[in-house]
Order: C-alpha cells, then sequence, then structure tokens
C-alpha cells in the first residue's frame, strides 16, 4: 500500500470533531470549540507528516489513522493547551532552595492562611479594634520585631527591592561604600553595582577581591559618604589569603562618622542550623546585635516563606523607607503578607520552625530518612519498571538560594540507568511527565536525591518513570 491510501484513510477536521465530541469526554467540560478544532488540526497535520516521511511500510504500518485513536491524540492536546504553564514540579535535584524551581515550599499554616485571605476579605489595612484606616505593614511589623528585637520592620516584594529601597532612600546622590570582594551577583541579574547606579547612590569600591582592611574604608570616608554597604557573599566563597572587616568594627567607624551601616544578608537565617551540622551563616540576630543600623535579606531563602525582602532596623531609618515613594512600587501583595506572616509566626517556637517549615525541613532530614526514602523508591521502581538497573547510594546535596555555597550535605540517592533509553532522553521524558520530574545527571546515571522528594512524591517518581516506559515502547514502535 502506498502512501496516498494511508493519507485517504485519515478523517476529515471536521470528521475527527464529530468523533471528539461523540466521545463526550471533552465536550461535556465545555472545551472552547475553537481549541478542539485548532488540537485536531494539529494531531491531523502531525500524522500526515510521519506518513510522509515515513521510509518504508514497516514504519508506515505503525502509524495510526483509526480514528478512535486520533480522538484520544486530540484529547491529549487539548489537554496541553488548557493546562497552565506555571505547573507544580518534583525536585529531585537534591537543591533545597532552587531558585529555577520556586525557591522555598510554603509550611502548611502559610498555606492555609495564604487560602484564607485570597478567598475572603481581609482587614488587610483595617483596624479592627476602632474601624479606621490601617496600615499592611502592622501585621508583619509585629510579628518581625517580637522575633528580632528590631525597632522597626518593613516588607517589599523581594530582597534586590529591599536594598534598592534603601540606598535610594538614604543614599541617593551620595557615596556608598563597598568591599570589592563584596561586589556580588547573584543568580536572576541582581548584580550590586547594578542595583546601586539604579539606586541614584554612587558605589564606592575599597579594597581589593581578597583583602580589605578597616582602613581602607576609612580612607574612603569624605563629604559626600551617606552608608557603608556590607553584603553576605551568598553564592561563593573567597579562600585563601583573605580579610574583610567584621560588622561590629565597621558599625563602629559608620557611627563615628555619621554614616548608615546597612548589611545585605542575603539569605536570613532565624535559627541557628550549625547545631544540625551545618556551617555557620549570620544569622539576622548576629547582624542586628552588631548594631547594624539596617538589615535586609530575602523571605524565600533560608527563612522559608515567600518571595519578599525584609527589611528590620532604626525606627527612622525604616519609616523613611517605608514613606519614599518608591515603597509603594515594590509594595507586597495581601498574599505575600499572610505566607510570610505565618511563616514567621512558626518561628516563635524555633523547634516547630524546623519541622514545619519544609525548607528548614528538608536541610535538616537525618540520613536515615533519607536512606529509607531512596530504599522505598528504589524497590518500586525496580517492580515497577523492569528495564531500569536501579542503585541507592550516598551523595551530597546542596542548599542553593545563595545559601551555604560550599556545604557538602551528606544524603542518599537512587541512581538510575536503563537499559533501553540512553540517560539523556530518560531525563528529558522525566521532565515531560505529570508532575515533571526534575532530576540531575552524573557520569550517565540519572541521579534522584531523596533530600528534596517528599515521602507522598515518591509514588509521582514511580508513576513519572512508568510513563517514560510507556513512551520508550511506542517511540520503539513507531
Ligand atoms: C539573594 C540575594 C539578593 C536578592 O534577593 P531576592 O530576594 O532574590 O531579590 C540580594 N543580596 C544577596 C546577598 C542575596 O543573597
Amino acid at each position: 500500500m502506498d502512501k496516498k491510501d494511508y493519507l485517504r484513510r485519515l478523517s476529515s477536521v471536521n470528521d475527527l470533531m464529530q468523533a471528539v465530541y461523540r466521545s463526550r469526554s471533552l465536550g461535556s467540560r465545555s472545551v472552547p470549540r475553537e481549541l478542539i478544532a485548532e488540537a485536531s488540526r494539529a494531531v491531523l497535520e502531525g500524522v500526515r507528516e510521519a506518513i510522509l516521511a515515513a521510509r518504508d511500510e514497516l514504519s508506515l504500518e505503525n502509524i495510526t489513522t483509526d480514528t478512535e485513536e486520533l480522538v484520544s491524540l486530540v484529547e491529549k492536546e487539548v489537554e496541553k493547551r488548557i493546562r497552565p504553564g506555571l505547573r507544580r514540579v518534583v525536585n529531585a535535584t537534591g537543591v533545597v532552595i532552587h531558585t529555577n524551581l520556586g525557591r522555598s515550599p510554603l509550611s502548611r499554616p502559610a498555606i492555609e492562611a495564604l487560602q484564607a485571605t485570597a478567598a475572603h476579605y481581609s482587614n488587610l489595612e483595617f483596624r479592627l479594634e476602632d474601624g479606621t484606616r490601617g496600615s499592611r505593614q502592622h501585621h508583619l511589623r509585629k510579628i518581625l520585631c517580637e522575633l528580632t528585637g528590631a525597632e522597626s520592620a518593613l516588607v517589599v516584594n523581594n530582597n534586590a527591592a529591599a536594598v534598592l529601597l534603601a540606598l535610594t532612600t538614604h543614599a541617593r546622590d551620595r557615596e556608598v561604600i563597598v568591599s570589592r570582594g563584596q561586589l556580588i551577583e547573584i543568580g536572576g541579574s541582581f548584580r550590586l553595582p547594578d542595583v546601586m547606579a539604579q539606586s541614584g547612590a554612587r558605589l564606592v569600591e575599597v579594597g581589593t577581591t581578597n583583602k580589605t582592611y578597616l582602613e581602607d574604608y576609612r580612607r574612603a570616608i569624605g563629604e559626600e559618604t551617606a552608608m557603608i554597604l556590607r553584603a553576605h557573599p551568598s553564592n561563593y566563597r573567597i579562600l585563601g589569603f583573605t580579610a574583610e572587616v567584621s560588622a561590629s568594627d565597621l558599625v563602629s567607624l559608620a557611627h563615628e562618622h555619621g554614616l548608615i551601616f546597612l548589611e545585605d544578608l542575603g539569605s536570613g537565617v532565624y535559627v541557628d542550623l550549625t547545631r544540625h551540622g551545618l556551617s555557620p551563616e549570620p544569622t539576622i540576630a548576629d547582624s542586628l546585635k552588631e548594631g547594624a543600623d539596617l538589615v535586609c535579606f530575602s523571605g524565600d531563602k533560608l527563612l522559608g516563606g515567600p518571595q519578599s525582602g525584609i527589611v528590620l532596623g532604626k525606627k527612622d531609618l525604616v519609616e523613611a523607607m517605608a514613606r519614599h515613594p518608591l515603597a509603594r512600587a515594590l509594595r507586597v501583595d495581601k498574599l505575600t503578607i499572610a505566607a510570610l506572616e505565618a511563616t514567621l509566626l512558626l518561628y516563635l517556637d524555633p523547634e516547630r520552625a524546623l519541622s514545619e517549615i519544609p525548607t528548614l525541613a528538608m536541610l535538616t532530614a537525618d540520613a536515615e530518612t533519607l536512606r529509607k526514602r531512596a530504599r522505598r523508591l528504589a524497590g518500586k521502581l525496580a517492580s515497577a519498571c523492569p528495564h531500569l538497573a536501579v542503585e541507592v547510594q550516598e551523595d551530597v546535596s546542596r542548599a542553593g538560594g545563595g545559601s551555604l555555597p560550599l556545604e557538602d550535605i551528606p544524603t542518599w540517592v537512587v541512581a538510575v540507568t536503563s537499559q533501553s533509553l540512553k540517560v539523556p532522553a530518560l531525563e528529558e521524558s522525566l521532565r515531560r511527565a505529570d508532575p515533571p520530574v526534575i532530576a540531575r545527571i552524573r557520569e550517565n546515571r540519572l541521579i534522584l536525591d531523596m533530600r528534596t522528594v517528599s515521602d507522598d512524591e515518591v509514588p509521582l517518581v514511580v508513576e513519572a518513570f512508568r510513563a517514560a516506559g510507556g513512551e520508550m515502547e511506542t517511540e520503539q514502535g513507531a
């Protein structure tokens, strides 16, 4: 039989659409007719191309022209088109604060607060005590000051916004001194010199990449100086022959000259993670104790809340920032406030924070839990997908999000290879699963790190491999 016969056998767009409507699975869900038409056209076009590209009789025979099968392809195509672009994924990379995968998943209480605030009206800017207008910042200021002892607090959209607002409010058209060892770029295009330029402040670099001394700062102070900024080198470390000036020395110097000392902490750690075997990160409390006038950090890094930028510090300085016109443009949404407040409330009991805030729970998960999870996944994979070779191994995870950049956190992984599919193809089909599973490749194995996969997600990973196996069969068949 030649290709023309195959092409002739294909139904028309109209007939295929009629068949889709008869099958009722889509028609009854009020999918727009135009969408079904587009999907039908796309499916028929795909089949037509496959027929024309077929090299021999055997591959022709494997192309379906059966209307019932085409209907199910149309249904899949429609599903793909009506599915939201932003989707939940399973993070099997072991990078806990993975910026590309949405940084911190929220805790149960934060999700509940978010839902209640999203679905209903709230006292966002309304004082329930006397029925007058209130401030949306009030809800967060209260708990932030209580937790940290700071005089005042302000929350904006992210930490980049917090740094920008601090510089614009307090150092516009004036100079800000920064060590050359701290001119950071954080993933997602936060470059300190560029933020500085946007704020209208002038950057004065001091010291060298590896060494900066107190004298370097002192010599740079002049008539125009407004501020000394210390930025936490989040995602890198300068090792070896190095010198940086301590925050307390910089505070003394700044105050001697009537300057503001701003510390950009990056990832605001509230609980001491060294007790859980992680290396020391400067905590919010340390920074305030050393006397920083303003401290800012992200809400969705080690704090484990929603995307936000938190500013703590001296009352007059924070309030001037809140009054600045730019603050309105950087204002946080009520959903952020709800989720952040609920997250912060968990910190009233640090043990509860560690167990209920997913970012902290994942970072401090003990090896035995991870090993058990790895063995459970490996067992299920071996029985569900006989074509896979599965091994449980020790490995290391990363904190991510510019936190603990050098830390190798011991973990357990499942390493997978397939007899019939190359590892990059396996990685890709997991990415195409529903929900997608994101894994990494190392030494020609697919590595699934159990630190960032919850027990509930284990079946989803198995399902993704099963679907990948199915895809493999059709590929081989085609
Ligand atoms: C991550 C980071 C930022 C940017 O914070 P966002 O919340 O992503 O805007 C700024 N400074 C430092 C030191 C950081 O680590």
